[in-house]
């Protein structure tokens, strides 16, 4: 596709249901506290995200809080589409805020980095910082990945995306420690919020950091030759890997898919430290863990150029 036909790129958009924050704290509270021994939730003023650890491209995450699912893992499995790519620019416009502030999961841009990677990213359009990542495999050495920074602004395949202003303001804050059950800390959430809300979809993005343990991650390696058709096979293409802390993750995820097709979760997350990131599966050091983030609803879900035959393979 040439970047001209970003233009033309089918939008749909659905407004989603925003509930009282301090409702949204009793709820993640509850939830989180059938998963983790600890757990602490509240409203608090946003911190400066551009600081350590975060280092994200603006300092908060707040105004116009807006979210965006972005081509889909059909593009990419059975065999992928290489054609499929997407602008950050254009996407800001497609979901009406040029000049947004953009953190998420997708695929990094084949067309720069050479081959499939993980993309974490981290996009100030306002300032012109473009702190994202891309992380993707040695081709000699298929247990060692190389992490890069701020190579474009471009993406491939599939993106989820949290778009705000970027501003300070009034943000959920979530602590939780010691894994006692069986959810990953961003399922766990979006469980208790589909439990509360059922078909009132509430959307969430916003940034973690996994302070102790480790996590599973992957990262996918260069595109299948055989055709991707159920999830063993997927398994077996992608790598893993235990990634530790201090993981910086980027996080986007709705209650429910009010008919949009959606991937639901979807969470990248990078140490700069350690040279290494990717897609967020759970953590692997329940008695050791440590979560720490920062979450806003969504006001709105924008799908952006929804593969036409789609499936469900390939999504968690
Ligand atoms: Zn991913």
């Amino acid at each position: 596709m040439a970047d001209s036909d970003n233009a033309v790129l089918p939008v749909e958009k659905k407004e989603l249901h925003v509930p009282d924050y301090n409702e949204v704290v009793k709820v993640l509270q509850d939830g989180l506290k059938a998963n983790f021994s600890e757990v602490s939730v509240g409203v608090v003023d946003c911190p400066d995200l551009t600081k350590e650890p975060f280092t994200l491209a603006a300092p908060g995450l707040c105004g116009r809080p807006r979210m965006a699912d972005i081509g889909g893992v059909p593009y990419l499995m059975p065999l992928v589409q290489r054609h499929k790519k997407y602008n950050f620019q254009d996407i800001a416009e497609k979901i009406e805020l040029p000049g947004a502030f953009l953190i998420g999961a997708g695929a990094g841009p084949l067309h720069v980095v050479g081959t499939n990677s993980e993309m974490m990213t981290n996009i100030n359009l306002n300032n012109g910082d473009n702190s994202t990542y891309t992380c993707k495999m040695h081709t000699e050495d298929e247990n060692s990945y190389i992490l890069e920074k701020g190579l474009s602004l471009d993406c491939s395949l599939l993106a989820n995306i949290y778009a705000s202003d970027g501003k300070p303001g009034k943000v959920i804050e979530v602590k939780a420690s010691t894994r006692t059950g069986p959810e990953n800390f961003v399922t766990c959430m979006r469980k208790a919020l589909k439990e509360k809300y059922g078909d009132k979809p509430v959307g969430m993005g916003g940034t973690f950091i996994i302070e102790k343990g480790k996590a599973k991650i992957h990262i996918m390696p260069d595109f299948s030759e055989v055709p991707l058709d159920s999830n063993e096979k997927v398994d077996q293409w992608l790598k893993f890997f235990d990634m530790k802390a201090i993981l910086v993750c980027l996080s986007v995820f709705i209650s429910h898919d009010p008919g949009l097709d959606l991937r639901v979760e979807h969470t990248h997350c990078f140490n700069k430290h350690d040279g290494g990131g990717g897609h967020y599966h759970y953590d692997v050091t329940p008695d050791d863990v440590v979560y720490h983030g920062y979450f806003v609803p969504s006001e709105y879900m924008y799908r952006i150029d929804a593969p036409t035959e789609t499936h469900m393979i390939g999504r968690d």
